[in-house]
Formats: structure tokens, C-alpha cells, sequence
């Protein structure tokens, strides 16, 4: 048995300032020189904090990780920063695209480093997601978005639990 939740994201239409999400395509294979690339691309200065967990982030294929998970991976890696900075960072990796973000309920909220169009199954229990190939989920109808807003994207989250034997 699975269910499955739709989560529509709206962004306001105010000039639309995003910028492209490509910003991680001209990797040379170095992760220290993509990561300071990349965030020079998106305009973030590339602070000493933002290069050590953009490398611990994206120098590992693409993940979801939560800020708990990135927290305990730069304490691991001798990287000191707050459970704090580590969320604004990757609050502010999401607003320039280089994240994307994935709520799967009130209190879990994952960080995708695939940014292109897909969708997710969330295995309960086992706090695990999983992808699933934008082709393969059809939304057959999508409201109306309300005055002053546009569907920025539809984000499916397709909950699993193990068969019962
Ligand atoms: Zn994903």
C-alpha cells in the first residue's frame, strides 16, 4: 500500500530573478575548484564555511541530506560550524538553485543536490527518499494558482511502508 501526497510549490511573481539551475555543469573533476566555481557563478562569495560544506554536499554525487545529517558529517570532517550555519547555508544554496528543497513532512525537510525535474518516494520508518524519474509520475490536474502567483513546480512525494507478510 503506498499514498502519496502532492506538495505544489508557488513563488510569487516578482520579477523572477531566479537564476539558472545549470550553474553545476562545467565540472573539471577538482570538488574544491567546482564548488568555489559554482558559487561564484550563483554569486555567493565563496567563504571558507560555504566552500568546506559545498564540498561536503556536492563532492559526492547527488544526495538528500538533511541539516542534521550535513551537521554531523562536517563535525566528522573536522569542519567547524553551528547546526545554525549550517541551515542558513543551505537555506541560501536553495535560493540560487543549486538546492533543492524536499519536505516530506512538518518536521523533515531534505536538501535535493539534484536540482533537475523528479519526483520522490519516501520509504516511512526508514526515513529514506528515493527518486523517481519525472516521466514516470503524471499529475492529471493542478489547481488554480491564486492571484499573484504561479506553480513554480509540482514536487510528488509517494510514501512507502514494507508489505505486511
Ligand atoms: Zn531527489
Amino acid at each position: 500500500m503506498t499514498a502519496s501526497r502532492i506538495i505544489v510549490s508557488t513563488n510569487a511573481v516578482e520579477g523572477s530573478a531566479r537564476p539558472p539551475a545549470a550553474a553545476r555543469q562545467a565540472l573539471t573533476g577538482c570538488p574544491w575548484h567546482d564548488v568555489k566555481a559554482m558559487l561564484r557563478e550563483v554569486g555567493l562569495r565563496p567563504t571558507r564555511q560555504r566552500m568546506a560544506l559545498g564540498w561536503i554536499l556536492f563532492g559526492k554525487g547527488d544526495r538528500h541530506i538533511t541539516a542534521e545529517m550535513l551537521y554531523e558529517e562536517a563535525s566528522k570532517a573536522k569542519v567547524p560550524v553551528s547546526l545554525a550555519t549550517v541551515y542558513n547555508t543551505l537555506h541560501q544554496f536553495t535560493d540560487v538553485g543549486l538546492l533543492r528543497q524536499v519536505a516530506v513532512d512538518g518536521s523533515k525537510t531534505y536538501f535535493d543536490t539534484n536540482v533537475s525535474q523528479h519526483h520522490h518516494f519516501f520509504v516511512e520508518g526508514e526515513n529514506d527518499l528515493l527518486d523517481i524519474p519525472h516521466s514516470e509520475v503524471v499529475v492529471g490536474k493542478t489547481p488554480v494558482a491564486p492571484e499573484g502567483y504561479e506553480i513554480a513546480r509540482i514536487d510528488v512525494v509517494v510514501r512507502l511502508r514494507r508489505k505486511a507478510r
